[in-house]
């Protein structure tokens, strides 16, 4: 982490799990657990039909709602979809884009994740970009090319002041839900890798503004070692997200002096 340059955010993603009324539950159990997080920006992004009682169920916590996905375009014949304005006029904040299961279940591309990032950063939301390699890719020596082209694909044609509203998640996907974890020194690799492909693109005051979050089995046992690695600004979790006394933890570690 580097707090003197950009945030440090903790970010938890539900996935299709708990129904409104546990959205509810689960926020006063947070409540009672979580401190004031002083020193990182607390994240929970839910099931679309959540967003509304999570947005009550926060307010007054300090934790920022956020949506799982989001379509491209602003309106019209797309049954099922969700903008980005209807969104942000719900109050969300962050918005996750190219979760490697909507890349691996609902056909999400490198081109659809461009879409949605500009519509995202239209609509004033902030996108948790998520980027990272299956493990053939990195079993034939790929990775880099691989990260390198996800991000440089998903900010195509965004400039370098909406570039700062961006997060960017390196989530392996070998370690998405399977309780394999990156270890820290592969997450801090491709995180400062991420960093420099976009040092390379917009220079380096940019790049260090930049939010780079590891995502991938990350749990209390093994944030502080990840959190510890000069560029990983943070997490994506998901299982661990699940539980108030858990994702306290993980917030705990990243909110130290
Ligand atoms: C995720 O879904 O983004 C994720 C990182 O999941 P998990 O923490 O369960 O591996």
């Amino acid at each position: 982490m580097n707090r003197r340059y950009r945030k440090t955010i903790i970010a938890g993603n539900w996935k299709m799990n708990k129904t409104a009324t546990e959205t509810k539950k689960f926020a006063e159990q947070l409540k009672a657990v979580l401190p004031k997080a002083k020193w990182c920006d607390v994240v929970v992004c839910v099931p679309a039909v959540n967003i509304q009682a999570a947005v009550k169920a926060f307010r007054d916590m300090r934790v920022s709602v956020g949506a799982e996905n989001l379509f491209y375009e602003k309106s019209g014949a797309y049954t099922g979809e969700v903008s980005a304005d209807m969104l942000k006029d719900l109050g969300v904040k962050y918005v996750i884009i190219g979760h490697s299961e909507r890349r691996q279940y609902f056909g999400e591309t490198d081109v659809s994740v461009n879409k949605k990032v500009h519509a995202a950063l239209e609509a004033g939301l902030h996108p948790i970009i998520c980027v990272g390699e299956t493990l053939e890719q990195r079993e034939m020596g790929i990775t880099m090319e691989l990260i390198a082209l996800q991000v440089k694909a998903a900010l195509c044609g965004v400039g370098a002041e909406k570039v700062r509203k961006c997060v960017i998640a390196y989530e392996p996907v070998w370690a998405i839900g399977t309780g394999k974890t990156a270890t820290a020194a592969q997450a801090g690799e491709v995180c400062t890798w991420i960093r420099t492909t976009i040092r390379r693109l917009y220079g380096a005051r940019v790049a260090r503004s930049v939010t780079i979050q590891y995502g991938g089995s990350m749990k209390p046992s093994n944030a502080v070692e990840l959190l510890a690695q000069p560029d990983v600004d943070g997490g994506l979790i998901g299982g661990a997200a699940l539980k108030a006394d858990e994702f306290t933890a993980i917030v705990n570690a990243a909110n130290q002096d």
